[in-house]
Protein backbone atom coordinates (compact mmCIF):
# COMPACT_ATOMS: atom_id res chain seq x y z
CA UNK A 1 0.00 0.00 0.00
CA UNK A 2 1.19 3.70 -0.77
CA UNK A 3 2.88 5.71 2.07
CA UNK A 4 1.70 9.43 2.51
CA UNK A 5 1.78 12.44 3.91
CA UNK A 6 -0.19 15.70 3.79
CA UNK A 7 1.00 18.97 4.20
CA UNK A 8 -0.78 21.95 5.19
CA UNK A 9 -0.11 25.96 4.81
CA UNK A 10 -1.38 26.48 8.56
CA UNK A 11 -4.36 27.88 8.41
CA UNK A 12 -7.69 26.82 9.35
CA UNK A 13 -9.60 26.06 6.02
CA UNK A 14 -6.42 24.26 4.72
CA UNK A 15 -5.94 22.41 8.15
CA UNK A 16 -9.58 21.06 8.20
CA UNK A 17 -8.95 19.96 4.62
CA UNK A 18 -5.73 18.44 5.60
CA UNK A 19 -7.87 16.04 8.35
CA UNK A 20 -9.86 15.15 5.70
CA UNK A 21 -7.84 13.75 3.17
CA UNK A 22 -5.78 12.29 5.82
CA UNK A 23 -8.98 10.05 6.72
CA UNK A 24 -9.93 9.44 3.36
CA UNK A 25 -6.94 7.86 2.33
CA UNK A 26 -6.38 5.91 5.86
CA UNK A 27 -9.79 4.56 4.90
CA UNK A 28 -8.67 3.53 1.52
CA UNK A 29 -5.83 1.63 3.27
CA UNK A 30 -3.25 4.01 2.67
CA UNK A 31 -0.46 4.36 5.18
CA UNK A 32 0.39 7.95 6.44
CA UNK A 33 4.52 8.06 6.82
CA UNK A 34 5.17 11.00 7.42
CA UNK A 35 9.11 10.21 7.20
CA UNK A 36 9.34 8.64 4.10
CA UNK A 37 6.00 9.45 1.99
CA UNK A 38 5.88 8.00 -1.36
CA UNK A 39 3.32 11.01 -2.05
CA UNK A 40 3.19 14.28 -0.71
CA UNK A 41 0.32 16.01 -0.92
CA UNK A 42 0.26 20.01 -0.38
CA UNK A 43 -3.07 22.21 0.81
CA UNK A 44 -2.30 25.94 0.77
CA UNK A 45 -0.36 27.54 -1.69
CA UNK A 46 3.15 27.29 -4.32
CA UNK A 47 4.96 28.25 -1.04
CA UNK A 48 3.65 25.73 0.82
CA UNK A 49 5.01 23.56 -2.19
CA UNK A 50 7.90 24.45 -2.13
CA UNK A 51 8.35 24.07 1.98
CA UNK A 52 7.40 20.66 1.25
CA UNK A 53 9.53 19.95 -1.49
CA UNK A 54 12.63 21.28 0.82
CA UNK A 55 11.14 19.23 3.63
CA UNK A 56 11.62 15.74 0.96
CA UNK A 57 14.71 17.25 -1.12
CA UNK A 58 17.11 14.23 0.16
CA UNK A 59 14.28 11.72 -1.55
CA UNK A 60 13.23 13.16 -4.31
CA UNK A 61 13.66 10.39 -6.56
CA UNK A 62 11.09 7.74 -4.43
CA UNK A 63 8.78 10.98 -3.62
CA UNK A 64 5.85 12.59 -5.80
CA UNK A 65 4.05 15.71 -5.19
CA UNK A 66 0.43 16.92 -6.19
CA UNK A 67 -1.25 20.33 -4.65
CA UNK A 68 -4.78 21.57 -3.78
CA UNK A 69 -5.00 25.00 -3.87
CA UNK A 70 -6.93 26.55 -0.93
CA UNK A 71 -7.21 30.27 -2.21
CA UNK A 72 -3.51 31.66 -3.14
CA UNK A 73 -2.31 31.53 -6.51
CA UNK A 74 -1.24 27.87 -6.85
CA UNK A 75 1.04 27.75 -9.46
CA UNK A 76 1.96 24.09 -8.83
CA UNK A 77 -1.24 23.15 -7.29
CA UNK A 78 -3.57 21.32 -9.75
CA UNK A 79 -6.12 20.64 -7.67
CA UNK A 80 -9.38 23.32 -5.23
CA UNK A 81 -10.85 22.08 -2.08
CA UNK A 82 -14.17 20.70 -4.46
CA UNK A 83 -12.79 18.26 -5.93
CA UNK A 84 -11.17 16.58 -2.78
CA UNK A 85 -13.10 13.22 -3.29
CA UNK A 86 -11.88 12.96 -6.67
CA UNK A 87 -8.68 13.72 -5.71
CA UNK A 88 -8.72 11.19 -3.12
CA UNK A 89 -10.22 8.24 -5.11
CA UNK A 90 -8.06 8.75 -7.64
CA UNK A 91 -4.63 8.50 -5.94
CA UNK A 92 -6.18 5.46 -4.38
CA UNK A 93 -6.99 3.76 -7.03
CA UNK A 94 -6.00 4.57 -10.34
CA UNK A 95 -2.30 4.19 -11.72
CA UNK A 96 -1.33 7.95 -12.15
CA UNK A 97 1.51 9.59 -14.45
CA UNK A 98 4.47 11.17 -13.29
CA UNK A 99 5.86 14.92 -14.88
CA UNK A 100 9.49 15.26 -14.02
CA UNK A 101 10.61 18.67 -13.96
CA UNK A 102 13.98 20.07 -14.36
CA UNK A 103 15.69 21.88 -10.92
CA UNK A 104 18.58 24.12 -10.13
CA UNK A 105 21.71 23.30 -8.04
CA UNK A 106 23.68 25.78 -6.50
CA UNK A 107 26.77 25.21 -5.21
CA UNK A 108 28.42 27.88 -2.74
CA UNK A 109 32.34 28.36 -2.56
CA UNK A 110 33.52 29.76 0.48
CA UNK A 111 36.48 31.72 0.91
CA UNK A 112 37.91 30.21 4.18
CA UNK A 113 35.92 27.07 4.10
CA UNK A 114 37.14 23.89 2.51
CA UNK A 115 33.20 22.31 2.14
CA UNK A 116 31.12 23.54 -0.51
CA UNK A 117 27.84 23.99 0.36
CA UNK A 118 24.83 22.25 -2.19
CA UNK A 119 21.66 23.62 -2.65
CA UNK A 120 19.09 22.49 -4.84
CA UNK A 121 16.10 25.17 -5.59
CA UNK A 122 13.11 24.51 -6.98
CA UNK A 123 12.21 28.05 -8.25
CA UNK A 124 15.23 29.86 -8.12
CA UNK A 125 18.61 31.22 -6.18
CA UNK A 126 19.00 35.03 -6.04
CA UNK A 127 22.26 36.46 -4.91
CA UNK A 128 22.23 40.12 -3.50
CA UNK A 129 24.34 42.69 -1.75
CA UNK A 130 23.55 43.36 1.63
CA UNK A 131 24.28 46.61 1.88
CA UNK A 132 24.96 48.70 -1.20
CA UNK A 133 25.36 47.02 -4.98
CA UNK A 134 26.00 43.97 -5.86
CA UNK A 135 29.54 43.60 -8.01
CA UNK A 136 29.92 40.07 -9.72
CA UNK A 137 31.64 38.69 -12.27
CA UNK A 138 29.54 36.56 -14.77
CA UNK A 139 30.92 33.59 -15.81
CA UNK A 140 29.37 30.96 -18.49
CA UNK A 141 30.74 27.93 -19.28
CA UNK A 142 34.39 28.90 -17.73
CA UNK A 143 34.69 32.40 -19.95
CA UNK A 144 34.08 35.81 -18.27
CA UNK A 145 31.01 36.91 -20.18
CA UNK A 146 30.52 40.10 -18.48
CA UNK A 147 31.05 42.25 -14.57
CA UNK A 148 27.19 43.06 -13.07
CA UNK A 149 26.70 45.73 -11.20
CA UNK A 150 23.24 46.36 -9.73
CA UNK A 151 20.54 45.21 -7.43
CA UNK A 152 21.57 41.61 -7.89
CA UNK A 153 20.84 38.35 -9.99
CA UNK A 154 17.96 36.14 -10.12
CA UNK A 155 18.92 32.50 -11.76
CA UNK A 156 15.61 30.28 -11.79
CA UNK A 157 14.38 26.71 -13.06
CA UNK A 158 11.70 27.05 -16.15
CA UNK A 159 8.91 25.91 -13.53
CA UNK A 160 10.06 28.71 -11.25
CA UNK A 161 10.48 31.58 -14.52
CA UNK A 162 6.73 32.36 -13.17
CA UNK A 163 7.65 33.23 -10.27
CA UNK A 164 10.56 35.97 -9.07
CA UNK A 165 12.20 35.76 -12.80
CA UNK A 166 8.92 36.98 -14.75
CA UNK A 167 8.72 39.84 -12.18
CA UNK A 168 12.32 40.65 -13.61
CA UNK A 169 10.85 40.82 -17.22
CA UNK A 170 12.38 37.17 -17.64
CA UNK A 171 10.64 34.52 -20.28
CA UNK A 172 8.53 32.06 -19.03
CA UNK A 173 9.95 28.74 -20.33
CA UNK A 174 8.22 25.61 -20.69
CA UNK A 175 9.02 22.91 -18.32
CA UNK A 176 10.23 20.77 -20.61
CA UNK A 177 13.32 22.58 -21.37
CA UNK A 178 15.80 21.44 -19.19
CA UNK A 179 17.58 24.83 -18.68
CA UNK A 180 18.41 27.74 -16.23
CA UNK A 181 17.50 31.39 -17.20
CA UNK A 182 19.59 34.51 -15.59
CA UNK A 183 17.83 37.45 -14.81
CA UNK A 184 19.09 40.97 -13.78
CA UNK A 185 17.94 43.22 -10.90
CA UNK A 186 18.45 46.46 -11.86
CA UNK A 187 21.66 46.50 -13.65
CA UNK A 188 23.75 49.82 -13.67
CA UNK A 189 24.19 50.28 -17.53
CA UNK A 190 26.04 53.58 -18.52
CA UNK A 191 29.36 54.64 -20.19
CA UNK A 192 31.01 53.13 -17.55
CA UNK A 193 29.47 49.59 -15.95
CA UNK A 194 27.73 47.69 -19.08
CA UNK A 195 26.14 44.26 -18.83
CA UNK A 196 24.10 42.81 -21.61
CA UNK A 197 20.55 43.86 -20.35
CA UNK A 198 18.32 40.52 -21.34
CA UNK A 199 17.51 37.46 -19.91
CA UNK A 200 19.88 34.53 -20.57
CA UNK A 201 18.83 31.39 -21.01
CA UNK A 202 21.20 28.73 -20.88
CA UNK A 203 21.45 24.42 -21.62
CA UNK A 204 21.78 21.53 -19.24
CA UNK A 205 25.65 21.63 -20.10
CA UNK A 206 26.04 25.35 -19.83
CA UNK A 207 27.33 26.40 -15.80
CA UNK A 208 27.19 29.68 -14.42
CA UNK A 209 29.47 31.24 -12.09
CA UNK A 210 29.26 34.17 -10.15
CA UNK A 211 31.97 35.68 -8.34
CA UNK A 212 31.42 38.46 -6.14
CA UNK A 213 34.11 41.06 -6.35
CA UNK A 214 33.33 43.52 -3.75
CA UNK A 215 33.72 42.62 -0.12
CA UNK A 216 30.60 43.35 1.09
CA UNK A 217 27.95 40.69 2.66
CA UNK A 218 26.26 38.69 0.01
CA UNK A 219 22.61 37.62 0.14
CA UNK A 220 21.60 34.64 -1.06
CA UNK A 221 18.28 33.38 -1.62
CA UNK A 222 16.88 29.43 -2.30
CA UNK A 223 13.06 29.63 -3.51
CA UNK A 224 11.63 30.94 -0.29
CA UNK A 225 14.53 30.37 2.20
CA UNK A 226 17.17 33.42 2.56
CA UNK A 227 20.81 32.57 3.37
CA UNK A 228 23.79 35.07 4.65
CA UNK A 229 27.07 34.90 3.64
CA UNK A 230 30.18 36.79 4.44
CA UNK A 231 32.79 35.54 2.52
CA UNK A 232 31.84 34.00 -0.72
CA UNK A 233 34.22 33.09 -3.17
CA UNK A 234 31.42 31.88 -6.05
CA UNK A 235 28.35 30.55 -6.43
CA UNK A 236 27.93 27.98 -9.19
CA UNK A 237 24.50 27.53 -11.12
CA UNK A 238 23.49 24.84 -13.23
CA UNK A 239 20.93 22.06 -14.12
CA UNK A 240 20.59 19.88 -11.20
CA UNK A 241 20.81 16.28 -11.94
CA UNK A 242 17.72 15.59 -9.84
CA UNK A 243 14.32 16.06 -10.88
CA UNK A 244 11.36 17.32 -9.21
CA UNK A 245 8.60 14.50 -9.19
CA UNK A 246 4.34 15.89 -9.43
CA UNK A 247 1.58 13.26 -9.71
CA UNK A 248 -0.88 13.95 -12.48
CA UNK A 249 -4.31 12.17 -12.48
CA UNK A 250 -5.69 14.33 -15.63
CA UNK A 251 -4.00 16.86 -18.35
CA UNK A 252 -3.35 20.26 -17.12
CA UNK A 253 -0.80 21.51 -19.74
CA UNK A 254 1.72 23.98 -18.86
CA UNK A 255 0.48 27.32 -20.99
CA UNK A 256 -3.20 26.30 -19.70
CA UNK A 257 -1.88 27.08 -16.07
CA UNK A 258 -0.29 29.82 -17.47
CA UNK A 259 -3.43 31.16 -19.08
CA UNK A 260 -5.19 30.40 -15.78
CA UNK A 261 -3.05 32.13 -12.97
CA UNK A 262 -1.80 35.31 -14.91
CA UNK A 263 -4.84 35.78 -18.01
CA UNK A 264 -7.61 34.30 -16.29
CA UNK A 265 -11.20 34.00 -17.73
CA UNK A 266 -12.33 30.69 -19.09
P1 LIG B 1 5.58 35.07 -1.05
O1 LIG B 1 6.25 36.37 -1.25
O2 LIG B 1 4.67 34.87 0.11
O3 LIG B 1 4.75 34.68 -2.37
C1 LIG B 1 5.26 34.72 -3.64
C2 LIG B 1 4.16 34.54 -4.68
O4 LIG B 1 4.73 33.81 -5.78
C3 LIG B 1 2.94 33.75 -4.20
O5 LIG B 1 1.78 34.30 -4.80
C4 LIG B 1 3.21 32.36 -4.74
O6 LIG B 1 2.04 31.59 -4.95
C5 LIG B 1 3.88 32.68 -6.06
N1 LIG B 1 4.71 31.64 -6.61
C6 LIG B 1 5.61 30.83 -5.99
N2 LIG B 1 6.18 30.00 -6.86
C7 LIG B 1 5.63 30.27 -8.07
C8 LIG B 1 5.80 29.75 -9.38
N3 LIG B 1 6.67 28.78 -9.62
N4 LIG B 1 5.09 30.29 -10.38
C9 LIG B 1 4.22 31.29 -10.15
N5 LIG B 1 4.02 31.83 -8.96
C10 LIG B 1 4.71 31.33 -7.92
O7 LIG B 1 6.76 33.97 -1.02
P2 LIG B 1 6.69 32.40 -0.83
O8 LIG B 1 5.27 31.91 -0.84
O9 LIG B 1 7.57 32.05 0.31
O10 LIG B 1 7.40 31.94 -2.17
C11 LIG B 1 8.75 32.18 -2.42
C12 LIG B 1 8.84 32.62 -3.85
O11 LIG B 1 8.40 33.96 -3.94
C13 LIG B 1 10.24 32.66 -4.38
O12 LIG B 1 10.66 31.40 -4.84
C14 LIG B 1 10.11 33.70 -5.48
O13 LIG B 1 9.91 33.08 -6.74
C15 LIG B 1 8.89 34.48 -5.15
N6 LIG B 1 9.21 35.90 -5.03
C16 LIG B 1 8.72 36.72 -5.97
C17 LIG B 1 9.05 38.06 -5.96
C18 LIG B 1 8.49 38.93 -7.04
O14 LIG B 1 7.69 38.44 -7.85
N7 LIG B 1 8.86 40.20 -7.08
C19 LIG B 1 9.88 38.58 -4.99
C20 LIG B 1 10.38 37.72 -4.03
C21 LIG B 1 10.05 36.36 -4.07
P3 LIG B 1 1.05 31.14 -3.76
O15 LIG B 1 0.24 32.37 -3.46
O16 LIG B 1 0.22 30.06 -4.34
O17 LIG B 1 1.90 30.69 -2.62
Amino acid sequence: MMKFTVKSRGDDFSNTLQQRVMSYLLDFGLIHDEKDPEMVITIGGDGTLLQAFHDYSDRLEDTAFVGIHTGHLGFYADWVPDEVEKLVIHIAKTPYQIVEYPLLEVVIRHIDQKEPERLLALNECTIKSMEGSLVSSVEIKGDTFEIFRGDGLCISTPSGSTAYNKALGGAILHPSLASIQVAEMASINNRVYRTVGSPLVLPQHHTCLLKPLNEREVQVTIDHYTLEHRRVKSIQCRVAEEKVRFARFRPFPFWKRVKESFIGGS
